[in-house]
């Protein structure tokens, strides 16, 4: 049975190919959300020729949705001749803007020596292209199969997936009874398995000063000074804390695999804008640092900001005059899938009937819509699995392989078998 599968995807290299460039042409740049409809209506256009339900559900009022940019997301759905449980393929259809430093068109879908080039080839058209491929020689071999198979196209996974898979969580798209199993073929290497990513808190710290003219500083007080004494006790004190704080998940690059925090943005005082380079000579009333800090399963989100408030208020008690707001801005909990899940036993058979070998277990440092399949669905069986090297994604002339295609087409098509026919 499994032969037969993998013979029908090795006839069909050529259509895998085609269908990668025609979603590739369609140049799903977000921000703002080009070409979302067109691309959703051409992925449900070809299922609904093969039997699929399709539905198109607009985010309405999600981040950015408006009439020129709506949030167009597909969800196609096969039912099978008996009941049985729901696989469920989700795939986001935006790409980031191409950036500079191409040498080929983004979207043209150049197709050259055994790879197809373009933006979003990798992160995650060729992904997507592999899971429809699957899913229809499924189909094809297995007319009685028990249970459904769905897949999604879905919007704004780079802006955080609210007007896509957050929206159609919340909706049930993405709960029980509907959908038991999902596969996010983002780029994560076709013989790795994801199980989940480390939490994110974003927050914005304010330190408050007092204006006075430059050339009197002492009657004022410095907002960027005390921002200083801040970042002095982040060196000193806190990123020694966060690298010694080391996590059971396997986080690829094992440089994610302890407590990091990014500086995103800091700003103090008068505004540059409106005469670059001559700024007004006062004294900072006010300094603003975003930070980004990613934690572990290990770790309490209040813990991970309780770490931060705590010198906050220390340096309130004793540094003179020193004052403080803090906003939370964002805020995903870490999210790990247990290795006996059904989903991962299931596309790790696969992974071994292909490459002959164990998969490796990996988490992403960097969250995807996992986060929302999980929060808002509380489905839980649910990993990112797909073809195409993961530093490609965002790269110039980011490509994807056709062979790494066809090979994870293959172990899609086995996780279909084992989790759908129980064998
Ligand atoms: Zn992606």
């Amino acid at each position: 049975m499994i032969e037969m599968l993998f013979r029908a995807i090795d006839g069909r290299v050529d259509e895998l190919t085609s269908l990668t460039q025609d979603l590739i042409r369609f140049p799903t740049v977000n921000p703002p959300g080009e070409a979302y409809t067109p691309c959703a209506e051409y992925i449900g256009e070809r299922l609904k020729a093969k039997g699929f339900a399709v539905e198109y559900v607009r985010g309405v009022g999600t981040p950015g949705d408006t009439d020129r940019y709506p949030r167009t997301n597909v969800i196609a759905r096969f039912e099978g001749k008996q009941p049985g449980k729901t696989v469920h393929f989700n795939s986001h259809i935006d790409v980031v803007e191409a950036g500079a430093g191409w040498t080929v068109d983004p979207f043209e879908g150049v197709v050259k020596d055994g790879r197809v080039y373009g933006r979003g080839t990798c992160d995650m058209k060729g992904g997507l292209a592999a899971s429809i491929i699957a899913a229809e020689v499924f189909i094809e071999q297995n007319p009685d199969f028990a249970g459904a198979i769905e897949i999604s196209g879905t919007v704004d996974e780079e802006s955080g997936g609210f007007g896509g898979v957050a929206y159609l969580a919340s909706k049930g798209y993405f709960s029980a009874p509907r959908v038991d199993h999902v596969i996010i073929p983002e780029p994560l290497n076709k013989d790795r398995i994801c199980l989940g990513h480390r939490g994110v808190w974003w927050a914005e710290i304010q330190t408050k000063g007092k204006i006075a003219h430059g050339s009197m500083p002492f009657l004022g007080d410095s907002a960027i000074r005390h921002m200083g004494a801040l970042l002095d006790a982040f060196e000193e004190e806190l990123f020694p804390a966060l690298d010694k704080k080391q996590t059971v998940m396997p986080v690829v690059p094992e440089g994610a695999r302890r407590s990091t925090l990014n500086l995103n943005s800091i700003h103090g005082g008068q505004t540059e804008d409106f005469r670059p380079g001559l700024p007004s000579p006062n004294v900072a009333d006010a300094c603003r640092l975003v930070i980004d800090r990613r934690f572990l399963l290990e770790e309490d989100l209040s813990d991970v900001k309780r770490e931060i408030t705590e010198i906050l208020d220390r340096l309130k008690r004793d540094r003179p005059r020193f004052d403080y707001a803090i906003r939370d801005l964002m805020e995903v909990h870490p999210t790990m899938t247990e290795r006996d899940a059904p989903v991962v036993k299931a596309v790790a058979e696969g992974i071994q009937a292909i490459f002959d070998r164990e998969p490796q277990y990996v988490i992403s440092p960097g969250t995807y819509d996992q986060k929302h399949i999980a929060r808002i669905g509380h489905i839980h069986d649910c990993i990112a699995y797909g073809p195409g090297v993961l530093d490609l994604a965002h790269q110039p002339d980011e490509w994807v392989g056709i062979e790494d295609m066809v090979q994870s087409a293959k172990v899609m098509a086995v996780a279909l078998e084992r989790l759908l026919q129980g064998h």
